[in-house]
């Protein structure tokens, strides 16, 4: 059995623990790798070789920095197959899913790469009379990210290409279900001729993660998992004085209102909904019909819609539309929603369970199932599924759909589907969302714009990437300066303005 370790001070290290854990195929249920899970000795490893390696890094000039992201960028477009491949045989999802993922987080490395510009600062000339003002973005030190399992190239370059590019140090804790990408950008990196300890990987779990929230010498922490991890990650950093971003859960909805185009928003809301079997937090899980007679229509052609996806391994040609889930475990959590809907007396239009390709004895497959005339009581609709089940539920008027979306307790993506503008208007100024789509059913933010939810979608006041990924991994220093030849006066004893 192969063994993958950590990636330490520049190289592969196998750790001291002794324990490992097991990664799967989901495609075929057999197990592909032994993962070593660190303990508190190998995570102090990291965090030791990460602060040494920061004074030097910290005043490496940003060009200088930004050079070897771009070699960094040049190396993954080379190895995109084999990351791609990597990723869809630990995490199940479709080869050209896995390739988009790849592209979105190297779209952050290109904006990292213009780091000189970013960290430049504010200058202010003559503040007061001789006086000049100007802020610095300095690096902060030795920071960390947590990421979950289900974009396990994308969400590492959400956080270490801009945390790197600020002149900070870093050590990703990848999901243990999928943690060969990681490992291999820790290779690319290397290969890039960052210097070692600039970025290390350490595997594990809540071991490794309680070191990562709790060293001193830790200063931020960017976390992307489940709500009640994410609530723990933002505590408990915050009691131990570190910066965090933690983003969590979601539920997102689409309203589709009577002018959509109705082929628009089916083929909108197969792929939102089914995509990465629902494995995505920007999926679309709810989609909220304004008017009986759209629900109706909707709900028939997304049967019909359902009934023509093909299922299979994710590397398989041709390639099905969709790939089975992560683990056994969560496939069967996904499976006991579905028996939970039909029995709180939602409809169960299509029924994943019965998909030839849910009787499959190895592989961890479910079929898609939709479910109609949900109701805001039930747990299906409160809750975060996280498989490929879509609910409909039914309103009566726009106002009745926006209060039903801004009620829920998350907020992380929500589109429209309307040909009215002055609807779409009135939707994206008072929906309670982070991400908001009109007529674009997974509004994920480009990488120069950031990326994140509202209310219990994420702990902490910036998002990923973009201008607040900058704001994030930057401390503020502003500097006032006067010299000699400027004014001189008598010493004040009131609160200085300038004149
Ligand atoms: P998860 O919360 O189980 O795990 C995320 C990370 O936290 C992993 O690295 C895991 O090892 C670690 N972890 C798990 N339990 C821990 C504990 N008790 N203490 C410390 N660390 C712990 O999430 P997951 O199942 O890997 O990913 C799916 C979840 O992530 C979904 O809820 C999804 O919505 C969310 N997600 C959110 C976003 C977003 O942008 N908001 C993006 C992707 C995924």
């Amino acid at each position: 059995m192969q063994q993958l370790g950590h990636f330490i001070n520049g190289s592969q290290v196998s750790g001291q623990s002794g324990r490992t854990s097991a990664v799967y195929n989901p495609a075929s249920g057999a197990q592909r790798l032994e993962l070593a899970m660190a303990d508190a000795s190998d995570t102090r490893q990291a965090i030791e070789a990460a602060a040494a390696a920061f004074p030097d890094w910290s005043k490496t000039p940003a060009v200088v920095r930004a050079r070897y992201l771009f070699r960094f960028k040049a190396l993954l477009e080379e190895r995109r197959d084999e990351m791609a491949e990597l990723i869809a045989r630990e995490h199940g999802k479709v080869l050209s899913d896995a390739r988009g993922e790849i592209t979105r987080g190297l779209e952050v490395v290109e904006f990292a790469c213009g780091i000189p510009h970013l960290q430049k600062g504010e200058f202010s000339l003559n503040v007061g009379r001789g006086v000049d003002a100007n802020s610095l973005m300095q690096p902060l030190g030795v920071c960390a990210g947590i990421s979950p399992f289900n974009f396990p190239a994308m969400v590492p370059m959400w956080m270490f290409p801009i945390a790197i590019a600020c002149g900070n140090t870093f050590i990703m804790k990848p999901s243990e279900k999928d943690p060969s990408a990681p490992m291999l950008m820790a290779e690319l990196l290397a290969e890039a001729g960052l210097p070692d300890g600039v970025f290390n990987v350490v595997n594990g779990a809540r071991e490794a993660v309680d070191v990562l929230l709790t060293d001193p010498q830790i200063q931020a922490v960017s976390f992307v998992g489940s709500t009640p991890i994410a609530e723990h990650i933002y505590a408990t950093a915050a009691a131990h004085g570190k910066r965090c971003q933690a983003l969590g859960g979601a539920k997102n909805h689409m309203m589709v209102m009577p002018d959509a185009d109705p082929e628009q928003v089916v083929s909108s809301l197969m792929g939102a909904a089914y995509g990465s079997a629902g494995e995505r937090c920007m999926s679309i899980s709810v989609a909220v019909c304004v008017g009986e007679q759209v629900a109706d229509n909707l709900v028939g052609q997304l049967k019909d819609a359902i009934g023509r996806m093909t299922i299979g391994p994710g590397t398989a040609d041709p390639e099905p539309d969709m790939g089975p889930l992560v683990t056994q475990e969560h496939r069967d959590r996904v499976a006991a929603y579905i028996e939970l809907g039909a029995e709180e007396g939602a409809e169960l239009v299509v029924d994943g369970r019965q998909h030839e390709v849910s009787r499959r004895e190895a592989g961890y497959f479910l079929g898609p199932s939709l479910f109609d005339r949900v109701t805001p009581q039930m747990r299906i609709y409160q809750e975060e599924i996280f498989g490929p089940v879509l609910v409909v539920v039914r309103a009566e008027s726009f106002d009745e759909a926006l209060a039903l979306i801004n009620r829920h307790e998350y907020g992380n993506g929500t589109a429209i589907f309307t040909r009215d503008g002055d609807t779409a208007r009135q939707f994206e100024e008072n929906v309670q969302a982070g991400m908001v789509g009109v007529n674009v059913p997974i509004p994920v933010p480009m990488a120069f714009h950031s990326f994140g939810g509202w209310k219990r979608s994420l702990f902490g006041p910036l998002h990923m990437h973009g201008p607040d990924g900058v704001r994030f991994f930057s401390r503020m220093k502003t500097v006032t300066r006067r010299w000699p030849t400027g004014l001189r006066n008598s010493a004040d004893f009131s609160m200085p303005t300038m004149q």
